[in-house]
């Protein structure tokens, strides 16, 4: 992801206080009277411009969505978005997916998802990929018991890795392509990576991963 740095961002974010979550941890457990329901929540870890986390509140009006992005510059565009069409369902935060555990109480979210991923490809950095086993351990203790991680990625050793390290955590998979695209389930919202990186002609690989505990 390409960072351009946009000074105003934190301040027009702020402005939006139906979207944008300044203060997450003021609503750790009190994420339905948020969203005013108590519909399931998914939320997305590195949603980048929010291609997925909008497609996916359009396609389900029913279920809330939490965009999880680490830079203010990145997730301005999703909030952008939000402003020009605003959906109900979908709040923005600027965290880092690190610190979940201070925004969300065990079993408070319904799912994960992971798409396109940073792949760290150096092995002294295996750390901060976030299928990393400390960031499995956080997911866990957000999600209730069998909860679910839905992973797609163009990375196949990125990939790789996760089939790994979920595997080594004990988690069971029920869901798994090495070509998305070429057949292509009716109700697949595309990020922008995986946009990009089909039209390059890249297989997308995709994932469902659920918690055994
Ligand atoms: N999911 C989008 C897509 O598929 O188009 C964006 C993919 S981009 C390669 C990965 C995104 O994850 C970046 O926007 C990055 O800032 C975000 N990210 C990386 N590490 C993160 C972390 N620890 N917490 C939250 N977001 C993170």
């Amino acid at each position: 992801m390409r960072l351009r740095h946009k000074p105003w961002a934190q301040d027009y974010m702020k402005e939006q206080s139906s979207i944008y979550i300044a203060e997450p941890a003021s609503l750790k457990g009190a994420w339905a009277s948020e969203f005013k329901n108590g519909n399931p929540i998914y939320i997305e870890v590195g949603s980048g411009k929010g291609a997925f986390i909008t497609g996916m509140a359009h396609q389900h009006p029913d279920i809330n969505f939490i965009a999880i992005e680490l830079f203010e510059s990145v997730a301005v565009t999703i909030v952008q978005k939000l402003v020009e069409t605003p959906q109900s369902n979908v709040r923005v935060l600027t965290v880092d997916a690190k610190d979940l555990r201070d925004y969300f109480e065990k079993g408070e979210v319904s799912r994960v998802y992971l798409n396109f991923s940073d792949p760290w490809p150096k092995t002294r950095h295996a750390k901060r990929r976030l299928t990393y086993k400390t960031f499995l351990s956080t997911y866990e203790d957000i999600l209730p018991a069998k909860g679910q991680i839905h992973f797609k990625t163009d990375n196949r050793k990125l990939f790789e890795s996760s089939l790994m390290t979920m595997s080594a955590y004990g988690m069971r998979f029920d869901w798994m392509s090495l070509d998305l695209h070429a057949n292509e389930p009716e109700d697949n919202v595309r990020t922008e990576y995986e946009e990009r990186f089909s039209s390059m002609g890249q297989p997308i690989y995709r994932m469902e991963a659920t918690y055994q505990n």
